[in-house]
């Protein structure tokens, strides 16, 4: 990947890095105050029904920061947007979807034809004695 680009999109995680801690900092506010909006809702399942959608949202944000963590981290290390199969540039337009992406679309096609999609790939950090052999 070349410098410019990468910067460019260094710059582009680094606000939705903020964007995200902000949207989480002004939920947990709004948990921090009996008096929101959510009290003075006069239907249960309404009020409910906002708690499961804050809910999700929180998870869906903490799901995207690490994410974004995860590439930042890399970025640091000098490993961002490159396989971890094969070495070869994962595209840019992967990494705008999935930032933590650790392969390219290959490697990860036929991983995924090798345990079947639905097979979440869990890397582990480095390979232990056993599973050198
Ligand atoms: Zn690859």
């Amino acid at each position: 990947m070349n410098p410019k680009t990468a910067l460019q999109l260094k710059k582009e995680l680094v606000t939705k890095q903020k964007e995200l801690l902000n949207l989480q900092k002004l939920n947990q506010k709004l948990e921090g105050e009996p008096e929101s909006e959510l009290k003075d809702m006069a239907d249960r399942s309404d009020a409910e029904e906002a708690w499961f959608t804050k809910e999700r949202m929180s998870q869906h944000w903490k799901h995207e920061l690490s994410q974004i963590n995860t590439a930042l981290y890399k970025m640091d290390l000098g490993s961002f947007g490159v396989c971890e199969e094969c070495d070869s540039d994962i595209p840019v337009k992967r990494l705008r979807v999935r930032p933590d992406a650790a392969l390219c679309l290959n490697c990860q096609e036929s991983m995924e034809r090798e345990l079947g999609p639905t097979q979440r790939i869990i890397r582990a950090p480095s390979p232990t004695a056993e599973s050198l052999h």
